[in-house]
């Protein structure tokens, strides 16, 4: 509500049905008397469509549109966008308030993650990125700094760029492939630069198992995280 009463102007709410001491309807209603025939569509998420659509009863549906859990994000998309483009064909998805119970994609592949760059702007972007769905990635700007934590600590993913003083990714990489035991080794995607074809079979070389290209989209890094998720050498009951 804090948000819907700030000078933003928000394009869309998104909201989740069921989140802790707040009923989504509840939160509905009082958006549309805080916001008034400025209110912005409203899309609702919730795991049961049918009866968050029953306890709307007979009333006014104030929703734009209704999506069932766990939303597919073509499906998403496609409401959004038509849902957008019926309130205004110009909006984009410029603004985005989201509101949702928890942070789901950490939840449903839970993942320890290095992010090794010696940009401190790439480091944020990626960190950002990735607090979002709710990870809490360890941070390492070179590639000393890469091995000293997954000698400490068993990472799954290692986010690792290229170039970095003291010691680059490819040596980091090696070292771990040389020195980690295969079962505690973490997977290791490289963080590319633009013009880096030449350098891909040196990353194979080094034990790199994937690249992702900088600025990093946000849907390349979710398939990666899949991926790594889907082939984790670890044990998951280990902590
Ligand atoms: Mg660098």
């Amino acid at each position: 509500m804090a948000l819907v009463r700030s000078s933003a102007k928000w394009d869309l709410i998104l909201l989740d049905w069921y989140m802790p001491g707040c009923d989504g309807m509840e939160l509905v209603r009082a958006i549309e008397a805080e916001s008034g025939p400025g209110t912005p569509p409203m899309v609702m998420l919730s795991s049961n469509a049918a009866s968050a659509r029953s306890s709307l009863g007979r009333e006014r549906n104030p929703l734009a549109a209704h999506l069932t859990k766990p939303v597919r994000r073509q499906q998403l998309h496609q409401v959004l966008s038509r849902v957008l483009s019926r309130s205004d064909p110009a909006a984009s998805l410029r603004k985005l308030a989201v509101a949702s119970a928890g942070p789901s994609l950490a939840e449903r592949l839970p993942l320890e993650i290095l992010v090794a760059d010696d940009n401190p702007v790439n480091q944020k972007v990626a960190g950002r990125l990735l607090e979002r769905w709710g990870y809490r990635p360890k941070m390492a700007s070179n590639g000393l700094e890469v091995l000293e934590a997954v000698r400490e600590h068993d990472f799954d993913l290692v986010l690792l760029d290229l170039q970095m003083p003291v010691m680059d990714g490819p040596e980091a990489a090696r070292r771990i492939t040389r020195e980690i035991p295969a079962e505690r080794r973490p997977r290791i995607v490289a963080l590319t630069a633009a013009a880096f074809r030449q350098d891909q079979d040196e990353c194979l070389e080094a034990g790199m198992e994937g690249f992702l290209a900088k600025p990093i989209e946000v849907s390349k890094l979710e398939q990666a995280l899949v991926e790594c998720h889907a082939r984790r050498r670890r044990d998951p009951t280990h902590v």
